[in-house]
């Protein structure tokens, strides 16, 4: 369990202090897998940096399962931070030292018998799917599998708590999503609290039950992934959010719609849940005098639940599309007129 309570961590530079973090109230539950986004520079690494205390926030509260690390001594910190484990963008393996090595590190650190850690690292290669590997060194490998070894390190002093800090950003999208399902398993697994900063919404898609969205050192809008990829609220979410739901009007429909071919008038539903658009159509299309068009459509799965849209072009009498829009509002579903220009 995470909470950030009104924490602001300040830079000087120069003579000029800088805030990279202004204001975050974030609660993270355990066993969840949390996506935080934004564009470079909006404070997300500060932010993971300092659930591990790597940076000492200015002012405000970071309470990680249950401390403050404002309240602790350095031992006791130490023993915080070891339920906290962490997977970097560049992986930051040692070269010079062979996978088993690498993965076994944080327990030689600890002074864990010889015994226990050879069992331990073992069950964590088979865990990561690189029992063959062991004997490798670095240069040897491959992106994913490299991630695979980063990943392998950050469990070994069973944490309770995983950030990842870009963990894919360096990856092909094939690594990244088996990446991504190697996370999933882990927080499934060992009920690992996950909590991973992104520049990329795919990802936060992919694996994340809930998402922030971070901008000028701000949460600027947070929720659940459904909440957020189904009703995005401010335009910087709008943007990430139509990066993975191609939900912006095709080129070809936009130039039917400004070049005044169009005799009826255009709505764009959203559709979610259960309710499904075509059996609501054709509904409609016997229910009133209207002709029902579909232009462009598309549907998709989030967190499970069905999720898409429709651009529809009504034809008939206006009273009859009147009758037949205000019927659709009824239904478990969002439906707005569009314009020309609206995207
Ligand atoms: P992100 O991870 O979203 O790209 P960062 O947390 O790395 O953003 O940085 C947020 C802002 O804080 C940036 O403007 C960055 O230049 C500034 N910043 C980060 N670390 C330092 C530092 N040690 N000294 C001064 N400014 C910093």
């Amino acid at each position: 369990m995470i909470t950030f309570q009104a924490l602001k961590k300040e830079y000087v530079t120069k003579g000029k202090t800088f805030a990279a973090l202004d204001g975050i109230d974030l609660h993270v539950e355990e066993g969840e897998i949390y996506g935080v986004i934004g564009f470079s520079g909006a404070g997300k690494s500060t932010l993971i940096r300092c659930v591990n205390y790597l940076e000492k926030p200015t002012s405000g509260k970071v309470i990680v399962n249950g401390h403050n690390f404002a309240e602790l001594s350095a031992q006791e910190i130490r023993r915080v931070k070891q339920k906290i484990g962490m997977v970097f963008q560049h992986f930051n393996l040692l070269q010079s030292k062979t996978v088993f090595a690498n993965v076994a590190m944080p327990l030689i650190l600890q002074k864990v018998p010889k015994k226990e850690i050879k069992k331990r690292v073992d069950e964590l290669l088979e865990f990561v799917g690189l029992k063959d590997k062991a004997g490798a060194y670095p240069e040897n490998l491959s992106g994913g599998q490299k991630q695979r070894v980063g990943i392998a390190r950050a469990l070994a002093t069973q944490p309770s708590i995983l950030l990842c800090d870009e963990a894919t950003s360096a990856l092909d999208p094939q690594t990244t999503s088996s990446i991504l399902q190697l996370l999933k398993k882990i927080n499934e697994e060992y009920n690992i609290t996950i909590l991973m900063i992104t520049h990329e919404m795919s990802v936060i898609r992919e694996i994340c039950d809930k998402v922030a969205v971070m901008e000028a050192g701000k949460i600027i809008e947070s929720g659940s992934v459904f909440e957020v990829f189904s009703n995005p609220q401010t335009q910087t979410a709008k943007n990430f959010v139509s990066t993975v739901m191609h939900d912006a009007i095709p080129e070809s429909v936009r130039k039917q719609l400004t070049s005044g071919e169009s005799n009826g008038r255009l709505f764009k539903i959203n559709f979610v849940g259960a309710s499904s658009g075509q059996p609501l159509l054709s509904k409609i299309a016997k229910q009133f005098d209207v002709d029902v068009n579909v232009l462009f459509g598309n549907i998709t799965e989030l967190q499970g639940i069905p999720f898409g849209h429709l651009i529809v072009e009504l034809l008939g009498a206006e009273t009859e599309i009147k009758l037949a829009y205000m019927h659709i509002q009824q239904e478990n579903v969002t439906i707005r007129e569009v314009i020309a220009d609206a995207s």
